[in-house]
């Protein structure tokens, strides 16, 4: 067992000024260093009033998209379709699984250096079968971070394979699936009865309402809204998240809140695209739980948080709309939701809580305690985060900035090997 010693606390719950840690792979017990009793420990480490805090949850990404990074390709998109014709669907659509694995890692080792080491991933590539245990296996193997896959189920794919490398996956590594669906616009009614059949009571994970395209599109085809048509299809199953909704009805925010499901905000993205921003006041009006992704863009997930609190406050023309308060909850939903999907306990600095943390440098200027620890936080930290040291297992997979591993960062720089092969395969090269 080891320890963690003089260490400011924090679980967006509770606080503690100067505590201690016990952990092996799971925490085993939490408190105030008047407490603390050495006992010959493995290791002891003195954090020195740095903080210590639970590691992040991105609910929504595209690991995939790492690759397209500095890849320069004609651009010129006049709307959203634009932007995954000319970009998104060129790239995933020449992935194979070796390259979806080496995304995963170069991915997964961004989202550790930002503390990142659980991810919801909506996954896409040209090589369907297979890809979903690609990106596992470099999340299980060299990353040691969690994850929770889907493959993106569309009409610009070979449909039954889609199928079936969500319904296989899930089979295999229950609670590490979702039933993956791209969007509304690129989805017949004839494939998603299909889905309806084989889903066998998966929650989906699905782009909803990103732009107004999504929206206009299903009024002409079917003339209903994008969550009415999927509630009539029968797969809005409990745990269900629903993506981006940057314009959703008051009706179809009801049946989100009735059918459980979670909107999955991307706010950053969103702007990135020009496409609008949610209404995440109206989502929490409405009963809706709320989490954050990244949708791809970057790996810091305290920038996205601290953009979505900014952009709830634009889009409801109100610099009240949403405060630390509801931000501390959208934190922890994320925690609560991907721990229950993966049948651990994230999140929390209690026993028999998975040992996935991190150690912050911060010396808070003015007074810090359980009342304002949230707003120091937010304000303070989130504006210039980067952990020193990330753990996920009771492990250090950060060490001083650094990744931890010779393993692991070869297979980073081999990586760019097949960024490469994928670049030239995209250009037409190949
Ligand atoms: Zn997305």
């Amino acid at each position: 067992m080891n320890a963690i010693i003089n260490a400011r606390i924090y679980d967006y719950v509770t606080y503690i000024e100067n505590g201690y840690l016990l952990y092996d792979e799971k925490i085993v017990e939490v408190g105030d260093m008047k407490n603390y009793k050495n006992e010959g420990y493995d290791k002891v480490e003195d954090f020195n009033g740095d903080l210590l805090i639970p590691t992040f949850v991105c609910a929504h990404s595209h690991i995939y998209s790492i690759f397209a990074r500095g890849l320069a390709l004609p651009f010129n998109p006049k709307n959203f379709q634009d932007i995954l014709d000319q970009m998104w669907w060129k790239i995933d659509a020449q992935l194979d699984n070796k390259e979806t694995y080496y995304s995963g890692i170069v991915a997964g080792s961004e989202f550790l250096l930002n503390g990142v080491t659980t991810v919801i991933d909506h996954h896409a590539s040209g090589e369907i079968i297979g890809s979903l245990n690609s990106l596992r296996k470099a999340f299980v193997g060299p990353l040691k971070m969690r994850g929770i896959f889907c493959f993106e189920t569309s009409d610009r794919y070979d449909v039954n394979k889609c199928l079936k490398e969500n319904v296989n996956f899930a089979k295999k590594h229950p609670g590490e699936g979702l039933f993956g669906m791209h969007a509304s616009m690129s989805i017949s009614d004839k494939t998603l009865k299909r889905i309806a059949k084989v889903q066998n009571g998966l929650p989906v994970h699905v782009h909803v309402a990103e732009s107004a395209m999504d929206v206009e599109n299903c009024k002409e085809k079917y003339g209903k809204l994008i969550i009415n048509r999927f509630d009539e299809a029968g797969i809005l199953v409990p745990d269900s998240l629903i993506v981006h909704g940057v314009s959703l009805s008051d009706e179809e925010l009801d049946i989100i809140a009735k059918r459980k499901c979670y909107m999955v905000v991307n706010t950053t993205s969103n702007m990135n695209n020009a496409v609008g921003l949610p209404f995440v006041k109206n989502y929490l009006d409405h009963g809706v739980p709320v989490l954050v992704g990244n949708d791809g863009l970057n790996s810091n997930m305290a920038s996205e948080y601290m953009n979505v609190m900014f952009s709830a406050h634009l889009r409801a023309e109100s610099p009240t709309a949403l405060g630390v308060g509801e931000v501390g909850q959208m934190i922890r939903n994320a925690y609560e939701y991907a721990g229950r999907r993966l049948g651990v306990k994230l999140g929390q600095f209690k026993s028999g809580f998975e040992a996935d943390f991190m150690r912050v440098k911060y010396t808070p200027f003015t007074k810090m305690d359980e009342t304002n620890a949230l707003g120091h936080i937010v304000f303070g930290l989130f504006p210039n985060f980067k952990p020193s040291d990330v753990y996920t297992y009771g492990k250090k997979r950060v060490k001083d900035y650094k990744i931890v591993g010779k393993s692991l960062q070869n297979q980073v720089i081999e990586a760019r090997k097949y960024s490469e092969e994928l670049w030239t395969k995209v250009k037409g090269g190949k």
